[in-house]
């Protein structure tokens, strides 16, 4: 089965054909980074439009670069939510139009089990069940991936999301946008120990994370310091705020692992590119006998790959959609 994925929920306009849930034929990705930099974050309206200019020429290269053409495709899998809503709806509508131009199912799909769906491509080994941890822009989940269509949740950010965490400090500190990948890098030369602070909820009976209060606590240390006459390191904030994250990331994981008992792990989503991040649960899991799957870097990120994969294992399941089907900017994992 060739499943074409497209992906347009956010910033990257991404289209992608995917064999049978697993092999990467190609993965055309076209990000607006370069664009919402100048604005410090995503502009919803530049976005639709950028999407837009963007969808046909993607969606055409996917399919030459994997060597096929239109009618070689069997389904089309699209993101239908969470993301922004007029985003979302570029993506749809194209997907909608080749679907009934080329009488293939179309195949909803949701953007978090897609995030999941990208250790498919790069581990034919994993295979449900199995714990999983989705760090991305918008969410955080820690749940159990039961079967490929079946994920329970089992905890969840209760306000920000791990990587809004990592861009909101990231642009008060003025190190630039999007914040994961340079807070990541510059932190490799900052002390880890330098400021201490607070592991929010990482005691709490449950499974669920909060990264406001970080985001605060470290907001108002950078204004006393401010405020005192003195400058803070760039690098140490750095390294002592992501090893505050890194610690209640962890903690938690292993909690849902003693839980479960299960014996593989995966991270995914774009916070999942951090080094550290990954450097800690190889540690962790490892010393416990549990292994660590995570995507490759490209994969990561927002792609269709892993939407034509998660789109696949939908289909497989009959979980097809009409023409009418909606977009939905709100959609939860569960
Ligand atoms: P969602 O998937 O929740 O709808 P999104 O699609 O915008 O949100 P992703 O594309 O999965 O999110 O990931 C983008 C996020 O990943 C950004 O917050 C970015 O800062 C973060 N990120 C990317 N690389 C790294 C890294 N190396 N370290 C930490 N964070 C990173
Ligand atoms: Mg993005
Ligand atoms: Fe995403």
């Amino acid at each position: 089965i060739y499943s074409l994925g497209i992906e347009s929920s956010c910033d990257e306009t991404s289209a992608s054909i995917v064999l049978n849930g697993r092999e990467v034929l190609s993965n055309v990705i076209s990000s607006q980074i370069d664009t919402h930099k100048l604005f410090g974050g995503v502009v919803p309206e530049i976005a639709s439009r950028l999407h837009l200019e963007m969808i046909n020429k993607v969606v055409d290269k996917a399919i030459k670069d994997a060597n096929l053409s239109l009618k070689d495709i069997d389904i089309i899998s699209v993101t239908k939510g969470p993301g922004l809503i007029g985003a979302l709806i570029v993506g749809v509508s194209c997907a909608k139009a080749l679907s009934l131009s080329l009488s293939k199912p179309l195949v909803g799909v949701n953007h978090i089990k897609g995030h999941i769906a990208a250790n498919y491509l790069c581990h034919k080994d994993l295979k449900p069940p199995f714990s999983t941890l989705i760090i991305s822009g918008g969410h955080t989940y820690l749940a159990i991936v039961k079967s490929y269509n079946d994920i329970e949740v089992v905890g969840r950010t209760l306000d920000d999301a791990c990587g809004e965490c990592y861009d909101k400090i990231a642009r008060k500190v003025g190190i630039g946008y999007p914040g994961g990948p340079i807070v990541d890098r510059i932190a490799k030369e900052g002390n880890k120990k330098a400021f201490d602070f607070p592991r929010v909820m990482i005691d709490s009976k449950d499974f669920n994370f909060s990264f406001s209060g970080l985001k605060t606590a470290v907001l108002n240390f950078i204004n006393t310091e401010n405020m005192a006459g003195r400058q803070v390191d760039k690098k140490d904030l750095a390294a002592s705020f992501q090893e505050a994250i890194v610690d209640v990331l962890v903690s938690k994981s292993l909690k849902l692992l003693e839980k479960t008992g299960h014996k593989e792990f995966a991270i995914s989503g774009g916070v999942s590119a951090n080094s550290r991040i990954r450097e800690r649960f190889e540690e962790e899991l490892g010393k416990r006998g549990v292994k660590l799957y995570y995507p490759n870097l490209i994969l990561c990120t927002d792609n269709a790959a892993m939407i034509a994969s998660s789109g696949y294992y939908e289909y497989l399941e009959d979980n097809t959609d009409e023409l009418d089907m909606k977009v939905y900017p709100n959609l939860g994992l569960e």
